[in-house]
């Protein structure tokens, strides 16, 4: 649903502060490709639902996957969803708190999505997945069986319906506020990661790899 000029379709537009959205594809995707986790959000029967999950983006592609049972990936035939990803990167403290913010980029991919049924392009997307959340994992670890693959629901959407929405920067007080004797500024935060803990069941004293104690986002 884009415009015949390729531009942002009028539903992904953003209305609310507008100089903070970005629609190039390099944009989006740099979003997409550091976050961990997207709130997917359908219409159902019941009435509509946003649940979280994993995802991937293979080029043009965001990948999904779960349980069959799994109610938005059952329902996946041709459903529209909406996913979102959000990057929390800092809190922007201000002089008034009606300036309060938060730095942040996100996006947001609108369109229908389709059952990957073939198993080898299933397994592949499911690589995908996996190396999306820890890169080098996929060849340190036995392939897929196909029961897996076949157990698997594995949902594709384009990524060609997005924007994304930028804050950045320090608070925006009022003029008269900046006299103040008030501290105002922008408190970073990220992900911050622990000291592996080894599984207790390991076959032997296994050294941890160093996909996983260089892990960063
Ligand atoms: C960080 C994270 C990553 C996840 N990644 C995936 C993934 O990649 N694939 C996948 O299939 N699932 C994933 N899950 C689980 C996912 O959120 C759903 O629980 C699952 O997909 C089942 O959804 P459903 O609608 O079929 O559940 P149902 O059991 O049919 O939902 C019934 C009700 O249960 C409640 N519910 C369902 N899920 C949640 C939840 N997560 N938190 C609170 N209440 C809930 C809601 O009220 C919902 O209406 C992830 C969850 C988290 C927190």
């Amino acid at each position: 649903m884009q415009d015949d000029d390729g531009g942002a379709s009028d539903r992904i537009t953003v209305r609310r502060m507008p100089e903070r959205a970005q629609y190039d594809r390099d944009a989006i995707n740099e979003i997409l490709d550091e976050g961990l986790l997207a709130h997917v959000g359908m219409v159902t029967p019941e009435g509509p639902i946003v649940i979280p999950m994993l995802y991937a983006r293979d080029g043009e592609l965001l990948y999904l996957h779960g349980s069959p049972a799994s109610r938005l990936l059952r329902e996946g035939r041709g459903v529209q969803l909406c996913v979102t990803v959000s990057l929390v990167d800092g809190l922007v403290v201000a002089r008034s708190l009606a300036h309060h913010s938060m730095n942040y980029r996100s996006v947001v991919v609108m369109g229908e999505a389709s059952p990957v049924e073939d198993l080898t392009e299933k397994s592949r997307a499911l690589d995908v997945i996996s190396e999306h959340v820890i890169p080098g994992r996929v060849a340190a670890t036995r392939p897929h069986s196909e029961k897996e693959v076949k157990g698997t629901l594995v949902l594709a959407m384009s990524i060609s319906e997005a924007s994304a929405k930028v804050r950045s920067g320090p608070p925006i007080d009022e003029e008269e506020d900046y006299l103040l004797d008030t501290w105002a500024g922008v408190l970073p935060i990220g992900i911050e990661v622990g000291t592996p803990l080894p599984d207790p069941r390991l076959a032997s004293d296994i050294a941890v790899p160093e996909h996983i104690t260089k892990w960063r986002r």
